[in-house]
């Protein structure tokens, strides 16, 4: 899943699931994890994170690494917000291939629409909005029961630092996929559609390609 912070890589992965059966790997949450955890990489990277930086490509990768070793990514698996940078694609193709790259293609204004009323679940990571895809209980999660909140970097003043993130170091990486006609366009332009129809929209672009 490739796209902008907030363009919904980490909503439709997780819902691409009951479709797919293969696991989402979110590396944003394997990230958060760390910091959560207060392990060695976690306290390296925290700051990156917190300011909207990219974490070093050496220690995503290996975090990337570790999680698809074990058994249940051997029927394949979907990325959200991996790989983000050339040198993370050039390792990925060391690990692994990859059948197809879904583009979500978003207007900025609505991703910061979006992500500035973003939440998260504490302990799952599934991801709601306060306006555009309310839990069923205010601050409860649907799917675990855990604590909603509103992530560090979902704060103003970061959104925008990641959005240039994004353009300076993310988004060149399209080019390199479209050279290997991998990528499939999905542009959304409003900042509430359901998202179980992009979903089938994306499906139908996976079996399309089978
Ligand atoms: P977003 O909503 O911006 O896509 P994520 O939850 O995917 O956010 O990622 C949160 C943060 O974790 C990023 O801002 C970055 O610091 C770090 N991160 C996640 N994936 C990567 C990656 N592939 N390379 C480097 N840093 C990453």
């Amino acid at each position: 899943m490739f796209g902008p912070p907030g363009s919904g890589k980490g909503t439709y992965a997780s819902r691409l699931f009951e479709g797919l059966r293969i696991p989402h790997i979110s590396t944003g949450d394997l990230v958060r994890q760390e910091i959560k955890n207060g392990t060695g990489i976690g306290k390296e990277i925290e700051g990156y994170s917190k300011r909207g930086e990219l974490v070093p490509d050496d220690i995503i990768i290996e975090l990337l690494r570790k999680r698809i070793s074990p058994s249940d990514c051997s029927g394949g698996f979907i990325l959200d917000g991996f790989p983000r940078t050339v040198p993370q694609a050039k390792a990925l193709e060391k690990i692994t291939s990859i059948d197809v790259v879904i583009n979500l293609d978003v207007p900025d204004e609505i991703i910061i629409e979006r992500l500035s009323s973003r939440l998260t679940c504490k302990s799952c990571g599934e991801i709601f909005n306060k306006r555009f895809l309310k839990p069923k209980v205010e601050g409860v999660c649907d799917k675990c029961g855990g604590q909603l909140y509103t992530r560090d970097d979902d704060k103003p003043e970061v959104i925008q630092e990641r959005l240039n993130t994004y353009r300076r170091q993310t988004k060149p990486l399209l080019d390199y996929y479209k050279e290997r006609n991998l990528v499939e366009n999905v542009r959304n332009t409003e900042a509430a559609v359901p998202p179980e129809k992009i979903v089938k929209q994306i499906l139908d672009i996976i079996k399309a390609r089978k």
